[in-house]
């Protein structure tokens, strides 16, 4: 038997269904009292008593959820038992129910016959070799014997039984036809959920690497981001030319290995459906004025002018925070691709139940064929060097996402050489009744790493606290923090788990904790123990982890992720 055979469900599993049971029975009741007419009624009645109670039993026993729960083979070999009994009794009837000269009812006998082994190969689809035993067994007998008795002086009885072997032999090719097309059929079947199980086993595998990769690829980022600051100062204060000039190629290559890891993450975030739009109604207008305004220096820069034409008071219904990451995106795109002199225009339009925000610039274009592939990831047209100075691919991928997520949706028009018009749809909103208070957590989807050197002279921050409880657990990540907040003049005392951290309790006025530590202790936990004894905390998470973030949210406590750069973090204690 080939593996297909094998495996592939019973047919009798769904065939033994209550319109089937009942069907029979009537057929067997009208059968009974057509051979009522030429038999003494007994005899009829009796036979078909005794096969329509056995059916019946069969149809309550395979029908019970016990013998639904065995295995397939047993399964299958008690159907067999079944069918081998009953089509047995069926042959049968050329002894009982045969009346000698009444040829109006051996047809009605032989109809019987016929519509019973009908069902057989109904019932037994696919399963050849089940089909042909059954219907032997059901049919042939009767027929062998109407061919015997009719030969002698009855030609009609003579054909019948002839006619019985020919349908016989029908239903037996039919069923050998049927059975390697169900057999195609299932193989296909099986071949397809392979594929697809393989597909989603490797997505979930995937989402697994990310979500451990990206914890401990947050912290040594997180760390270098912390050290630089105080790197940048000691080199300013040295006034050592190199090594400024070294920071600062660090620092750059620090920007691009964040945005790089901040995107991926973004990504394989969203596709394992960790990311949630948080819907509100929010004013389009002053989001757009906000970043034209944001990137108006790199517009002039460029040569490119920038206008927006957005009304005031239209609502969409979206997640502020994602409008602007897609909008900026789409801005960045508009003065990168556009030639100097060029020019960006943002407009607001009406569509119905939507609102079409649009950015239209007057560069380069893209091509007809090219247009489908810019929100796949990592497609850029015209870069096949990969310069990493044009961009990564990624933020029309993240903006398409972002836009699905908000019910929206985002797409491009363009003829090469006549510039582009990206549009982003969203559903209309109502303004809301009063705007509501902010939060007061992060939601970092990335508004960017931030400035992360002082530009002039060493800094020192005016903050409202003098001594800082850190719980960390990496020695990497304390070092760098622990150095940074000397550098604002803070003192620092730092432990690495929560027992430490509860008996240090009574240190400093802040506690900056780790919400993942040692020994499978809770952060949020240590977080929300120490604002118990009137603490200010700042929790920062090396993961985006919805729960924790909605934890947060829930408890108002401050939650920054990492990389956190040192002006997000002077920002969250003055916050504090
Ligand atoms: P990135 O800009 O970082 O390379 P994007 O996903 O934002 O990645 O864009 C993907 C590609 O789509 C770009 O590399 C560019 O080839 C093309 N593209 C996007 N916007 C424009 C535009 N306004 N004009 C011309 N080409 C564009």
């Amino acid at each position: 038997m080939t593996p297909a055979r094998d495996e592939r469900p019973d047919p009798e599993d769904s065939a033994h269904t209550i319109a089937s049971l009942w069907a029979l029975r009537l057929c067997e009741l009208l059968c009974a009292l057509m051979f009522a007419t030429a038999l003494p009624w007994q005899q009829p009645f009796a036979w078909f008593a005794i096969i329509a109670g056995l059916g019946m039993f069969r149809w309550w026993h395979v029908n019970r959820p016990s013998f639904r729960a065995r295995p397939r083979l047993q399964r299958r070999r008690i159907y067999r038992i079944y069918m081998w009994v009953l089509m047995s009794y069926v042959g049968s009837a050329c002894y009982f129910l045969y009346v000698p000269g009444n040829v109006p009812i051996q047809a009605v006998l032989m109809s019987y016959l016929l519509g019973n082994a009908t069902l057989i190969a109904v019932r037994l689809t696919g399963d050849l070799m089940r089909t042909t035993i059954a219907l032997c067994l059901a049919v042939l007998p009767t027929s062998i014997r109407f061919i015997v008795e009719g030969a002698a002086d009855n030609t009609l009885l003579m054909l019948m039984g002839i006619g019985g072997i020919f349908m016989t032999i029908t239903m037996v090719f039919l069923s050998r036809a049927q059975e390697s097309s169900v057999l195609h059929q299932y193989e296909q079947r099986r071949r397809a959920e392979a594929a697809t199980n393989a597909v989603a086993a490797m997505g979930l595998s995937k989402s697994r690497f990310f979500a451990a990769v990206s914890h401990d690829l947050r912290q040594p980022v997180h760390a270098i981001g912390l050290y630089l600051a105080p790197l940048h100062a000691l080199a300013q204060n040295a006034q050592d030319r190199a090594a400024l000039r070294a920071v600062e190629g660090i620092n750059q290559s620090w920007r691009a290995l964040d945005g790089l890891l901040s995107q991926v993450l973004d990504l394989t975030r969203m596709d394992s459906g960790v990311v949630k739009a948080d819907l509100q109604p929010t004013e389009i207008a002053p989001l757009v004025t906000s970043l034209v305004m944001q990137h108006s220096a790199v517009a002039e820069a460029a040569g490119v002018r920038v206008v927006a034409l957005v009304r005031p008071g239209a609502f969409a219904m979206a997640d502020g925070l994602m409008l602007i990451r897609m909008l900026s995106n789409l801005l960045d795109n508009a003065i990168k691709f556009s030639p100097p002199g060029g020019s960006v225009l943002v407009v607001l339009r009406n569509g119905g139940g939507h609102w079409r925000l649009q950015v239209r610039d007057s560069g380069v274009g893209i091509a007809q064929s090219a247009q489908e592939r810019i929100f796949e990831e990592f497609v850029q047209i015209d870069n096949d060097a990969r310069d990493r100075q044009h961009g990564l691919g990624l933020g029309l991928a993240i903006a398409k996402r972002f836009a699905l997520l908000m019910n929206g949706n985002i797409e491009v028009r363009s003829a090469l050489g006549r510039g582009c018009c990206m549009t982003i749809t969203l559903p209309r909103a109502n303004p809301p009744a009063a705007t509501e208070a902010a939060d007061g957590v992060e939601h970092r989807l990335d508004t960017g790493p931030g400035e992360l050197l002082p530009q002039t002279g060493h800094f020192v921050p005016v903050l409202a606290m003098r001594n800082v409880l850190l719980v960390e657990d990496d020695s990497l990540v304390a070092g760098a923090t622990r150095e940074l907040l000397t550098s604002w003049g803070l003192r620092v005392r730092h432990v690495e788990t929560a027992a430490e951290a509860f008996r240090e309790a009574e240190y400093g006025d802040v506690a900056i904790c780790d919400a993942r530590l040692p020994h499978s202790a809770s952060g949020l936990d240590v977080a929300l123990a120490m604002r118990d004894i009137g603490k200010k905390v700042l929790l920062i998470s090396g993961e985006t982890n919805a729960a924790l973030r909605e934890a947060a949210q829930q408890h108002q406590l401050l939650l920054l992720t990492k990389p956190v750069s040192p002006p997000q973090l002077l920002s969250a204690l003055q916050n504090l």
